[in-house]
């Protein structure tokens, strides 16, 4: 059994803030990296640039990262970061900046390298990475993994390299002025971490014990993202905050075990039809667990408050609605049948009739 978790995490209000002597003692100039104004909307952006301003730390702003960031995109802020002379960086947003800081840091230490270094499989060191998520699903905070979009391939593949952001700073409030639409996509994203942790080749007992927890907390937090639950309430800043610890536990146990065929499946749905990446994932999540062994399957659905695979289906698809047609399901499903990376994560013996049935063909 084997249990990495390198990323020292802090959770609170106003976490940056609280921690401004941790987050300013990376460096001399950090490349800041973010998506496309929403952490200046929701004042993450400068919780930070406060901090480095009252410590004396100058920095660069790479704001422009796409969703599902591109390989372009990271060689355009490494270039950045290089003539700035950037000795650390700063992820501040969803899981697209964050995952775009991670491989930017890798490439501004590795300067003689071109993109294609993103794929190889040797041991490389990055710059040190602080990471502040303003989503609640992706865990990219606390995972070592960078998914980025290959458009010569059509697809998204993680970058080869683990690379862990040493510091998390997460705080609800970033999440309270988003769209309700973005806090459920993400947090299907963060329980899809936690079911395929679960369901998954490599689970031990360390992991579950995450997945239990983060299950149960991710359990509380059903009345914040569903208007027909019958405790329904309006997110407020304890329980964005719970949501976004959620979200940190389910990225702690995708760091120990990866994530398994929902994911696999979802990256071609994302590519070509801009499905956004936690509904892409969702879509597939009840018949995966469907298929599983019926303890693990129990344990998740009685965490989750879910009578059924069925029903946890129907919750799923009533939240976030995806429709895409048997074409590119079927297509999906034949290249993850080929993908052996993500078929060993999964604990079940998959032929095509199966991962037919999980794409849902
Ligand atoms: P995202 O792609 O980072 O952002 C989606 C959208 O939400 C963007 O338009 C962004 O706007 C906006 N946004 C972000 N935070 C906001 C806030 N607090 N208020 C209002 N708008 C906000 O979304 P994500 O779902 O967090 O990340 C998805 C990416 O993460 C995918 O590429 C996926 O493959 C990857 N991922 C990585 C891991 C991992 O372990 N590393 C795990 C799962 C998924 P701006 O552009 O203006 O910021
Ligand atoms: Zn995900």
């Amino acid at each position: 059994m084997k249990y990495y978790m390198p990323t020292k995490l802090y959770s609170g209000h106003n976490c940056v803030k609280e921690h401004a002597d941790e987050l300013a003692s990376f460096g001399k100039h950090a490349l800041i990296v973010t998506g496309r104004g929403s952490a200046r909307k929701n004042h993450s952006l400068k919780d930070i640039t406060d901090v480095l301003d009252s410590r004396g730390v100058s920095y660069t702003i790479f704001e422009g990262v796409e969703e599902n960031p591109s390989v372009e995109t990271v060689m355009k802020a490494t270039a950045i970061g290089l003539d700035v002379k950037a000795d650390h960086v700063i992820g501040v947003g969803g899981g697209s900046p964050l995952d775009a800081a991670k491989a930017v840091a890798l490439m501004i230490n590795n300067p003689d390298r071109s993109w294609e270094f993103l794929y190889e499989n040797t041991k490389a060191e990055a710059l040190p990475i602080i990471a502040v998520p303003t989503t609640c699903g992706t865990g990219s905070e606390v995972t070592g993994v960078a998914v980025l979009t290959r458009h010569d391939l059509k697809t998204k593949i993680s970058m080869k390299h683990k690379v862990f952001p040493n510091l998390a700073l997460v705080d609800g409030k970033y999440i309270l002025s988003a769209p309700r639409s973005l806090v459920i996509n993400t947090a299907i994203d963060a329980f899809a971490h936690l079911v395929e942790s679960a369901v998954n080749s490599n689970a031990d007992y360390y992991s579950l014990l995450n997945v239990i927890g983060g299950i149960s907390l991710w359990r509380s937090c059903r009345p914040y993202i569903d208007d027909q639950d019958p405790m329904a309430s309006k997110l407020d800043e304890a329980s964005a905050l719970r949501l976004m610890e959620a979200s940190a536990i389910a990225g702690i146990s995708i760091a120990q075990t990866g994530t398994s065929l929902p994911h696999a499946l979802s990256y071609m749905l994302t590519y070509e039809l801009g499905i956004p990446h936690g509904p892409a994932c969702g879509m597939f999540l009840a018949r995966y667990l469907e298929l599983s062994d019926d303890k693990i399957k129990d344990d998740i659905l009685a965490a989750a408050g879910f009578e059924s695979c069925e029903e946890l289906g129907v919750f799923i698809d009533r939240l976030a609605p995806v429709s895409a047609n048997k074409e590119i399901l079927k297509r999906s499903a034949k290249s993850v049948l080929s993908n052996t990376a993500k078929l060993k994560n999964c604990p079940y013996n998959v032929d095509e009739k199966k991962m037919d049935y999980i794409a849902g063909v």
